[in-house]
């Protein structure tokens, strides 16, 4: 049975170091925090006391952090996975961040004869304790083969969507569509109830119209109509990392993405007001309070 080194057990990679762990891999786990660490050892993972001795002894070591800065630094830092992990080990990297990173960090990797996959996840919370999510793989066909039962112990659909930096593409085309279509969605709403239709009527009608959506379908009863934010499926300051991601990418390329750079002037405008750790869909707040409802 494969060795798992597995690093970040957040909202996401604790329910996916578990369900690795329930299917019988053997899992070493490390995080900043012991208490995430202790929760997994309690589910029948192992210990390490840093992200190299995670690595260590590991045919592959996953990580599954918030962002770019934290992925470098437990792959590259003193005590980080380079410096644990053998000629031959493959890591794949979960986070959501920019494609530039996975390139740069796959190239150092490759100087020491490391093998990565750049794989970021779609699903949420509820997908990763499932083990339902969506995962979305970049890099070599062949090696993605290789660790396929890997991921299909924390995902129902896999796919290799093409080299190293493609899977972290994808993801990124997939949260512009989340934000522009969470603040169309607000909007239109918005204007529609002031304007005097109820808002069920509204859903029920746009639900079996061209303008329905998966975000319609599940933010609007879920969260938007109750009026409660405070379990966050997919949180607002997240969603806002991820379109920052978009922007720098945008910026780098050259491409005018002038629609998603409005939205997240919302995004953060949203955050100042305090709704980061709430879902992202509150960012209808920010739109009700400049209509004046
Ligand atoms: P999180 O903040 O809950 O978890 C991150 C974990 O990484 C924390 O436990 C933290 O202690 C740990 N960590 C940070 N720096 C570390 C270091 N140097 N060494 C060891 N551990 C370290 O985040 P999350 O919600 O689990 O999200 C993880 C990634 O998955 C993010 O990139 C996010 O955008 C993406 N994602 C999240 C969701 C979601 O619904 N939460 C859905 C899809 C994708």
């Amino acid at each position: 049975m494969k060795k798992i080194g597995f690093i970040g057990l957040g909202a996401m990679g604790n329910h996916m170091a578990r369900n690795l762990t329930k299917k019988g891999f053997a899992v070493t786990v490390y995080d900043l925090n012991p208490e995430a660490v202790q929760s997994l050892v309690n589910a029948g993972a192992k210990a390490a006391e840093s992200c190299a001795a995670a690595a260590q002894n590991a045919d592959i070591v996953i990580t599954v952090l918030p962002a770019d800065r934290h992925m470098k630094a437990v792959m590259m830092n003193d005590n980080g996975v380079f410096q644990g992990a053998s000629p031959g080990t493959t890591i794949i990297d979960m986070t959501t961040l920019s494609p530039h990173t996975s390139i740069e960090v796959a190239a150092e990797a490759q100087k020491r004869g490391l093998f990565f996959l750049d794989a970021p996840v779609s699903g949420g919370t509820i997908g990763a304790e499932k083990g339902t999510l969506t995962i979305m793989v970049g890099g070599e066909k062949q090696l993605f083969e290789q660790v396929r039962d890997v991921l299909e112990a924390m995902g129902k659909t896999i796919y290799h969507v093409g080299g190293i930096g493609i899977g972290e593409t994808v993801k990124m085309v997939n949260q512009i569509l989340v934000a522009c279509n969470m603040l169309a969605i607000s909007e239109a709403f918005v204007l529609g109830v002031k304007l005097g239709a109820d808002p069920d009527t509204l859903l029920n009608v746009i639900k079996v119209s061209a303008g329905n959506s998966f975000l319609i379908e599940h933010r609007l009863p879920n969260y938007v109509f109750p009026g409660d934010f405070e379990q966050p499926g997919f949180a607002l300051d997240l969603l806002r990392k991820d379109v920052g991601i978009a922007m720098d990418s945008a910026r780098e390329e050259k491409v005018a993405i002038s629609l998603t750079s409005i939205v997240y002037q919302m995004l953060t405008q949203a955050s100042s007001a305090g709704f980061g750790n709430m879902d992202m869909s509150s960012v209808i707040k920010v739109v009700e309070s400049s209509a004046g409802v």
